[in-house]
C-alpha cells in the first residue's frame, strides 16, 4: 500500500491495464504529481437564480505541470481513470476541498455546497466510504457543505457496494448531485432509489437553449423531473444572458458557467466571494 497525505490505499496494481509508451509515462507523471503537489483545486461559483448570489462552487481538478504548464482534467482524468490512480487522487481532492473550505469558512464566507467529482472508477475501491469518512474525521470537514458530484455511469452497475457507499456517505451528511444529467441512462427506478439531492443538467443542452426547441423541451423537462422528485437543478455551461433567462424564466435554482466565471483558483474564487 502506498501513502499519500497519511491516506493508504491499495488498490493500484503495478502494470496491470498499463497501456503503452505516452500513457506509461504518463502514469508515472501522476505518481509524481500527487507526490510533489501539482495537482490543485480550481473553483467555479454556482450562483442561486432566486436571489443572484453565489451560494456554492464546484471544485475542479487542474495540473501544474512543471514542464507542461497547466493541465486540464480531460488530459489527465480518463488516464488517471483507466490506471486507478484516479482513487487515490480523488482521495487528496476530498482532503484538499475540506482545508479550502476551512479557509473559506474562516474568511467569513458562507457557502452552501461545495461539489467535488467522484469518478466511477472510484466506486470498485471496497473502501471508499471508510476512507472518506477518514479525511472528513482528520480534516473535520462540514458534511453539511460537501456534496458529491456522480455520474450516471457510476450508478449504472446495478451493483449493491455502490448503493452501499452511497447510503453510508449520505448517512453523514454528504448530499449528492448528478453529474451531466440527461447525457446517460439513470432509471427512474435509481433515482427515486438513491438519495440524489440535485440533477446537474449537462452543458451539451444548455449550449443550445433557446435556439433549439428540442433541447429547450429536454431542459424544462429536466427541471421539472427534479422539482417533482423533490431534487434541486443546477444548470451547467451558461455561457449567455439568454441562456441564464430562459433558466431563471423555467425556474432552474442555481447555475454556474463562463457567463459568471469560469473555474478559478482558490485566491481568486475568495476575492469573487469577497466583491458578491
Ligand atoms: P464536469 O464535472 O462536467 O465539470 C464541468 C466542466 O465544464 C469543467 O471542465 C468546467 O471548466 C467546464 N465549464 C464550466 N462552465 C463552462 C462554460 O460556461 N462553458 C464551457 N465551455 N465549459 C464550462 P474541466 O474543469 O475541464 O473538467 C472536465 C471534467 O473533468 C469534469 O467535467 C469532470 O468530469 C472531470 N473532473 C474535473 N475535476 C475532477 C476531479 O477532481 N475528480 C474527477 N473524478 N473528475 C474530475
Ligand atoms: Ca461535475
Ligand atoms: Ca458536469
Ligand atoms: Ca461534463
Amino acid at each position: 500500500a502506498k501513502r499519500i497525505h497519511g491516506f493508504s490505499y491499495s488498490i493500484y496494481e503495478p502494470g496491470k491495464d498499463r497501456a503503452p509508451s505516452y500513457e506509461g509515462l504518463l502514469e508515472s507523471d501522476i505518481w509524481t504529481a500527487l507526490k510533489k503537489g501539482q495537482f490543485e483545486l480550481y473553483y467555479q461559483p454556482r450562483i442561486d437564480l432566486r436571489t443572484g448570489k453565489i451560494v456554492g462552487a464546484e471544485a475542479l481538478m487542474r495540473w501544474n505541470h512543471p514542464l507542461h504548464g497547466l493541465i486540464l482534467p480531460d488530459d489527465f482524468i480518463p488516464v488517471s481513470e483507466q490506471t486507478g490512480q484516479i482513487v487515490p487522487m480523488g482521495f487528496w481532492a476530498i482532503y484538499q476541498s475540506g482545508r479550502d473550505l476551512a479557509l473559506i469558512k474562516n474568511a467569513g464566507f458562507d457557502l452552501q455546497k461545495v461539489g467535488v467529482n467522484l469518478s466511477f472508477r472510484q466506486f470498485q475501491d471496497d473502501h471508499l466510504a471508510q476512507t472518506i469518512h477518514r479525511i472528513i474525521d482528520s480534516e473535520k470537514i462540514d458534511t453539511r457543505i460537501l456534496e458529491f458530484e456522480l455520474t450516471e455511469s457510476a450508478l449504472l452497475s446495478d451493483d449493491l457496494h455502490v448503493q452501499q457507499s452511497i447510503g453510508e456517505l449520505s448517512k453523514i451528511g454528504i448530499d449528492f448531485s448528478l453529474d451531466d444529467f440527461g447525457t446517460g441512462y439513470s432509471s427512474f427506478a435509481l433515482l427515486q432509489k438513491l438519495p440524489i439531492n440535485a440533477l446537474k443538467i449537462d452543458r451539451s443542452f444548455v449550449s443550445k437553449i433557446p435556439s433549439s426547441s428540442d433541447d429547450t423541451e429536454i431542459v424544462r423537462a429536466i427541471i421539472n423531473l427534479a422539482h417533482n422528485l423533490n431534487m434541486g437543478v443546477i444548470a451547467e455551461g451558461v455561457e449567455t444572458r439568454s441562456q441564464l433567462d430562459f433558466l431563471i424564466q423555467n425556474n432552474c435554482d442555481q447555475v454556474q458557467g463562463f457567463f459568471f466565471s469560469p473555474p478559478v483558483p482558490l485566491t481568486d474564487f475568495m476575492k469573487i466571494l469577497r466583491a458578491d
